[in-house]
């Protein structure tokens, strides 16, 4: 490229060194700060002059590290963030006004906190209940709806519906049932691995998607985070889990179609000889994570949504790749994968 086309091209801003506009460059790096006493990382972006390389201010850089920080401080202290406010909005087609009218909020409190108020403790914790439970958003939409209009009423109406119809064919209980039932020594994390390998291979496999339930990026892999929560206290020894599972009925599986089975018991051979720390390797090394936690430092925690596109894309990659056609081939990609996360093993015990 030559230089008068990157000076075309480039972002332009005023340099106080230069004493005129030049165009500029910007540069990521990870801040670490404390604010009311919490500790928390963010990632900042600064813009330098490509003529002199001084800092040059830009308005618009210095609104995205605002917000960083921001948002850096209120996952850290557990306050909903600006995105999960956006997901709230969206996953039950309502807007900001409407929202707090239905909460007996101020009129522009969701707003406010939209553009960067801090939320207050109860308001964020009643907000992230909301996002996390359809039944409580429909409990507040039927008390509140005389303070919205009726076209709101109805859009919120049909989102929740279709959000409850989404979880409510019950199938990712009835794999997660499976799982439990067929895995030995099998541990939620585990359980968390072989649903999300469940839901990627089904759609290029089966030709639809098992379940469309929300899948998280958490530090050690992928989770739904409700069947976390479902079996999180479920077992602690072997014999609580035999007789949870005794407890389980043969019916719960009845939502699994034959041939579904069939699809679960070749994903479950090909997984099976994992261990935990494994298996966190594989689905590190695997875009879908990478990209939801986009900046995040390992140790961040996160409930950042990993995109079923994203899902999708990458597991149509892997089975053409693999030359995966059928669900016994599903071995050949753990076998690829295993290879890699050992060899890049190896490679670090031996710096
Ligand atoms: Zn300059």
């Amino acid at each position: 490229m030559k230089k008068g086309e990157i000076l075309k091209t480039s972002p332009v801003a005023f340099c106080i060194e230069c004493g005129e506009k030049k165009p500029y460059t910007v540069t990521d790096s990870r801040v670490t700060t404390s604010v009311r006493g919490t500790d928390f990382s963010y990632v900042e972006k600064s813009a330098c002059c490509c003529a002199c390389g001084a800092e040059i201010y830009v308005p618009e850089i210095n609104d995205a590290n605002v917000k960083a920080r921001q948002e850096g401080y209120r996952k850290a202290s557990h306050l909903i963030t600006v995105a999960e406010l956006e997901r709230l909005l969206g996953k039950y087609d309502i807007g900001a006004r409407p929202l707090a009218s239905l909460l007996g909020f101020g009129e522009i409190t969701v707003n406010r906190y939209i553009s960067g108020q801090l939320p207050s403790r109860s308001h964020s914790d009643i907000l992230l209940e909301l996002l996390s439970c359809p039944d409580k958003m429909e409990e507040i939409l039927e008390n509140g709806k005389g303070s919205i209009s009726r076209v709101a009423y109805e859009k919120c109406r049909a989102a929740i519906g279709r959000v409850k119809e989404a979880q409510g064919n019950n199938k990712i209980d009835a794999v997660s049932m499976y799982f439990l039932k067929h895995v030995t020594d099998i541990t939620n994390l585990v359980l968390q691995k072989l649903l999300y390998y469940a839901q990627g291979f089904s759609k290029p496999l089966l030709g639809y998607t098992l379940f469309e339930d929300e899948c998280q990026a958490w530090r050690y892999g992928p989770v739904y985070p409700e069947i976390y929560e479902k079996y999180k206290y479920s077992w602690s020894v072997q014999s609580e889990h035999d007789d949870f599972l005794a407890s389980i009925p043969e019916a719960s599986l009845s939502a699994l179609s034959s041939v579904e089975r069939e699809y679960l018991e070749s994903l479950t051979r090909a997984f099976r000889w994992y261990s935990s720390p494994i298996l966190i390797d594989f689905t590190h090394s695997e875009s879908p994570w990478k990209n939801a936690r986009g900046s995040l430092e390992p140790s961040d925690p996160s409930t950042n949504v990993i995109s079923n596109a994203d899902i999708e894309t990458f597991f149509s990659v892997v089975v053409d790749r693999y030359s995966i056609k059928t669900p016994d081939d599903i071995q050949k990609y753990c076998n690829y994968r295993f290879k890699s996360v050992r060899s890049r093993r190896v490679q670090t015990n031996t710096k």
